[in-house]
């Protein structure tokens, strides 16, 4: 039977099931894992709490993921969990609520039931910080939004504000411009430190940048009506009437069954891997945006292969019985 075949017996359930590794979220990271575990022959499967893809699928537009020059996300990442498929099953709408080591064996629990695995690739990836400011809570989905491409054309031809100064925010800013809306970003420096081809290419289209400039308060009763602004320079507080806060402010890992099972992490909370991304618990690997590093496509599809083939040098031992013969 071909790995491909082997992978077309799916369950509907997670039930009771037993494999050399089990793989949580299907991003990038995720996907390429399965794909390299399945290859070096590891019965594997890939657990997703929602739908595979990642955060990418939010990005409007990638331009620096080798082999397509422009691409959306998601249709990007359409063709990597068609690729996966093709080896591993993708287990959709499964979140691991719980990950225990007893004995040898990891114990995963989702849902729908419970697995055991010799291994554990964690890539569950990263969610979207938030700016903690009043209001945002409250009119969450009513103009406050963290996401351009899912909720940016409700807002065509009005004006709107994009909160950050990273890739994701400058990214975003270009988006909302394309389909029409008028745009400003408010940055709480004077510098972004979004890559310069993406400064430059807010330079030349129509969107207003605001320095030196922090959100106070998203106002509004039933929908977004406004913005409190405040220059950290000056003090000066100024409202900006708009209609929607896309706030693209970072990312804030998702580690807490890194933690549960006593990983090392660094100060921001993202898992501690070597180069091989094995973390401080053995047969414990992480890789993608839980891990940090550039947080890139590129960086996790990498991440997620390296993870798989330590995985495999581990639980096989290739090279150990080689050099002992
Ligand atoms: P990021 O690079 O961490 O940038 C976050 C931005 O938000 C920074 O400008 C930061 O300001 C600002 N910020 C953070 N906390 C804030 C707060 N409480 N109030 C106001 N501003 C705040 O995050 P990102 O843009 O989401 O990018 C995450 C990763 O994904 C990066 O590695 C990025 O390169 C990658 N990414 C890549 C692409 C691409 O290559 N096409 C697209 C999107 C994302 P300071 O600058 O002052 O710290």
């Amino acid at each position: 039977m071909s790995v491909a075949e082997d992978a077309g017996s799916r369950s509907e359930s997670v039930g009771h099931a037993e494999y050399d590794v089990v793989i949580v979220g299907a991003g990038p990271a995720g996907l390429a894992a399965g794909i390299y575990a399945r290859r070096v022959g590891l019965s594997c499967v890939v657990l997703e709490k929602g739908v595979p893809g990642g955060q990418v699928i939010t990005s409007p537009k990638i331009e620096n993921y080798p082999g397509f020059p422009e691409i959306e996300g998601m249709k990007l990442m359409e063709a990597m969990a068609e690729h996966a498929r093709a080896y591993v099953e993708i287990k959709e709408g499964e979140e691991v609520v719980r990950l225990v080591k007893t004995g040898d064996r990891f114990e995963l629990t989702t849902p729908s039931g419970r697995l055991t695995s010799r291994a554990v690739i964690l890539s569950t990836g990263s969610y979207h910080r938030k700016l903690e400011v009043p209001g945002e809570d409250k009119l969450a989905g009513k103009g406050v939004s963290y996401c351009a491409t899912c909720d940016g054309f409700f807002f065509k031809g009005r004006d709107v504000v994009v909160v950050g100064g990273g890739n994701t925010a400058l990214t975003d800013s270009l988006y909302l411009n394309s389909i029409g809306c008028n745009v400003a970003i408010v940055h709480r420096r004077d510098v972004f430190r979004a890559d310069k081809h993406l400064q430059d290419s807010v330079a030349e289209r129509d969107v207003d940048v605001i320095y030196n400039t922090v959100v106070e308060e998203i106002v509004g009763d039933d929908v977004v009506n406004a913005v409190k602004l405040r220059n950290v320079n000056t003090d000066a507080v100024d409202t900006k009437q708009v209609g929607a806060v896309f706030i693209a402010v970072g990312e804030v890992p998702t580690s807490q069954l890194a933690a549960e099972l006593g990983i090392r992490m660094d100060p921001g909370g993202f898992v501690v891997v070597d180069m091989s991304h094995r973390t401080n618990v053995p047969l414990v690997y992480a890789a993608g945006d839980v891990a940090g590093g550039i947080r890139q496509i590129v960086a996790a599809v990498h991440g997620g292969a390296v993870a798989a083939l330590s995985c495999f040098e581990d639980l096989a031992k290739p090279y150990f019985s080689r050099s002992t013969r």
